[in-house]
């Protein structure tokens, strides 16, 4: 079956015992037993629950994995996952990556014996020479966050040996756009929280992978751990997961005509976005990507007072942290995301103060631009540059449903 098939289809079958076409909500901590063990495989809710088991097969048939433990959170999936490692152990971790993954490395996991060491993973020679006797661990965040880098996942596997796993976090390509497993991942991790859920309405995240005994640990971590996925929330996913397809080919579709958009502009610096053959690595986001998903990067000309008074004046884009909601977000890495590290660090890494990373909705992609076009316009005495040097007027808009096709007045 294809993707958006198994999107809408998979894990859904009818509830057997009501025949509800859609899973219900199994809103409860408890089963009750015929006899002492005797049970119809649940037995409390954190270990397993209906609602919850739906997803993780619609979840783990999107992402082609044998196994899926959904979790509540990205984080909770994360820090399970580290969960199968001991201290002493030693772990690779890119070295751009989403700001709690530093945070739990570092902060938390540091502190019980856990090494880690924080690479350009793509620069395979800083790879190898990271890797230390007790590396049991590559930790890949591709495109990286937020400058997106693209590392090479089959590349970095290759360097695995025995006893070594890969862990990729999927979030911003979605098994819709990116295979890691295929490309010889071990785990899948993702925070469903984005653009798997994709609505901005719940907090979640699944871990996947197709070797069994890899997904009995996580289960036995998640039991022991807790960070459950609720089945209120197991119920927002599944039904968001439904239009994975759809609405990442619209997300791709609006951040390239935003990424074009800003790259014309002489008040941009730079934009950052996989799709744009100016990317340093389109070649390979091309080879490892089906596509290119819905985020940017844009470095402002000016002062970082202009960036953030960009992301003050946008009116569609959000200010806020998070991304891959049907909603655009705006969002201010230096002080928000990422600011739990250290500037310098920050700095070497590319995150600078002028830096906006950008979460294309899927509104229409004129209204974006329209609107983000009026935020640069408005700070051009802060960049430094006297024309706006974007080609002038507007294109003419091809998403716009004449005025007599809509339902309501007309829309000028
Ligand atoms: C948000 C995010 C996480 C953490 O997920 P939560 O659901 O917020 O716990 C991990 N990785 C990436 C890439 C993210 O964007």
């Amino acid at each position: 079956m294809d993707f958006a098939t198994r999107a809408i289809h998979a894990g859904q079958e009818a509830d057997p015992a009501t025949g509800a076409t859609i899973v219900p909500i199994y809103a409860t901590s408890t089963y009750t037993q015929a006899a002492v063990g005797e049970h119809k495989g649940y037995d409390y809710s954190r270990v397993a629950n209906p609602t919850r088991n739906a997803l993780e097969t619609q979840l783990a048939a999107l992402e082609d994995a044998r196994h899926c433990i959904a979790f509540a959170s990205g984080l909770g999936a994360e820090n399970a996952i580290t969960g199968l490692l001991n201290a002493g152990d030693h772990v690779v971790v890119s070295d751009d990556t989403y700001g709690g993954t530093y945070r739990l490395f570092t902060r938390v996991l540091e502190r019980f014996g856990l090494q880690s060491t924080f690479v350009d993973l793509t620069d395979l020679a800083a790879v190898r020479a990271a890797v230390r006797p007790n590396t049991k661990m590559f930790w890949i965040e591709t495109p990286t966050n937020p400058m997106l880098r693209i590392v090479d996942i089959a590349a970095v596997a290759a360097l695995k040996t025995a006893g070594q796993l890969v862990v990729v976090d999927n979030t911003f390509c979605t098994p819709y756009f990116q295979s890691p497993l295929a490309l010889g991942a071990d785990v899948v991790i993702h925070s469903a929280t984005k653009y798997i859920g994709g609505h901005s309405d719940v907090i979640g995240g699944a871990a996947m992978t197709d070797d069994d005994a890899i997904a009995e640990n996580v289960r036995f971590l998640l039991k022991t751990l807790g960070a459950n996925l609720s089945p209120f929330d197991a119920f927002l996913i599944s039904r968001g997961a439904k239009t994975l397809a759809v609405r990442m080919r619209e997300h791709e579709r609006n951040a390239l005509a935003v990424a074009h958009f800003l790259a014309e502009r002489d008040d941009v610096a730079q934009v950052l976005y996989p799709g744009l053959a100016s990317h340093p690595q389109h070649e390979l986001a091309r080879k490892q990507m089906r596509g290119f998903s819905g985020i940017i990067s844009v470095t402002l000309r000016g002062p970082e007072s202009r960036a953030l008074e960009v992301a003050k004046r946008t009116k569609l884009f959000s200010l806020a942290e998070s991304l891959g909601g049907v909603e655009s977000l705006i969002n201010h890495p230096a002080r928000m995301t990422h600011g739990s590290i250290p500037k310098d660090e920050r700095e070497r890494r590319g995150i600078t103060d002028g830096l906006l990373r950008l979460s294309v909705g899927i509104e229409s992609a004129h209204d974006l631009i329209a609107d983000l076009r009026q935020a640069l316009d408005a700070t051009l005495a802060l960049a430094g540059v006297s024309a706006r040097g974007d080609g002038g007027d507007d294109p003419p808009n091809p998403d716009r449903i004449p005025a007599t096709q809509n339902d309501g007045a007309p829309t000028s």
